[in-house]
């Protein structure tokens, strides 16, 4: 369903004038219209050929191109509960657009977990530590970077190794509920490479309390990856990286029970599960 809104003239002008270059042709994600997933929304009718925006919940969505129409990919949160939703589609100098789809619902598996207590309940150190870096990862994965630097949506796998099907993963650690588990685990031996899966500007690395070694990844239009985890990081803020280029090594740091990696992907600051980025098979 569509519907018309008049467009204020300077967010229209501001638009227009903040256009950049996007991504002309991509391999499309696999779409999910569930919690944790991607809404992938045609925005044919809309006027919308590249330039301006799309936004979901106030926050700006990818768009692409494939064989000449124009899609908004929007990273649906865990929590969303099922239910109607909207994009508000901006194109630059016209009019914006409504467009409404419905969110499904997706039961996601619960798992009980005895760690150490000093990794649940927090000391007053950790918890500053953790409350010093959350907002450094937060700023990561909400990037928007105008450019586009993924070629192709069709991901590398970072590692080859068992990929978990635990995106979404309800976890209960020591009897209090945590947060759902927002990435896929790769089960390799420590010292394993992990490489780029798309082409993109690393943005952030460190060590992080719960994550350990760490790379962010920045894709652009707001598509960010994260490897947690890692035994070794060989790459630094600022520098590019083409699709299958090493970031570092698979390792067992920061809160973990053995080596592995932690892969995330967000869209729009939201975290969706990595596997709609990875053709069956591969
Ligand atoms: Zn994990």
């Amino acid at each position: 369903m569509i519907r018309m809104a008049r467009a204020p003239l300077l967010a229209a002008w501001l638009l227009f004038a903040l256009a950049l270059p996007t991504l002309a042709t991509a391999t499309l994600p696999a779409e999910g219209r569930y919690p944790g997933g991607i809404a992938r929304i045609a925005l044919t009718g809309t006027g919308f050929a590249g330039e301006g925006e799309v936004r979901f919940r106030d926050r700006r969505v990818l768009t692409l191109a494939e064989n000449g129409r124009w899609y908004a990919l929007v990273g649906l949160p865990l929590d969303l509960a099922p239910g109607d939703y909207a994009v508000t589609v901006s194109p630059a100098g016209g009019p914006s657009t409504s467009i409404d789809f419905a969110i499904g619902d997706k039961q996601y598996r619960t798992q009980t977990l005895t760690v150490k207590p000093g990794m649940v309940n927090l000391s007053a150190e950790s918890l500053a530590r953790v409350q010093r870096e959350t907002p450094r990862i937060r700023q990561a994965l909400d990037h928007w970077d105008a450019a586009m630097h993924a070629d192709s949506l069709a991901f590398h796998v970072p590692v080859p190794g068992r990929r978990s099907s635990s995106f979404g993963l309800r976890r209960v650690f020591n009897g209090e509920s945590r947060k759902p588990h927002s990435g896929m685990d790769i089960a390799a031996p420590t010292g394993t490479a992990v490489v780029a899966p798309a082409a993109g500007v690393v943005t952030e690395a460190g060590d992080f309390f719960f994550n350990g070694n760490t790379v962010f990844v920045d894709h652009g239009h707001g598509l960010v990856t994260m490897y947690c985890h890692l035994s070794a990081i060989d790459v630094a803020p600022g520098q590019q990286v083409a699709a299958g280029e090493r970031l570092g090594a698979v390792g067992a740091t920061g809160r973990v029970t053995g080596p592995h990696l932690h892969w995330s992907v967000s869209l729009n600051g939201t975290m969706v599960d990595p596997a709609l980025f990875l053709a069956a098979g591969s």
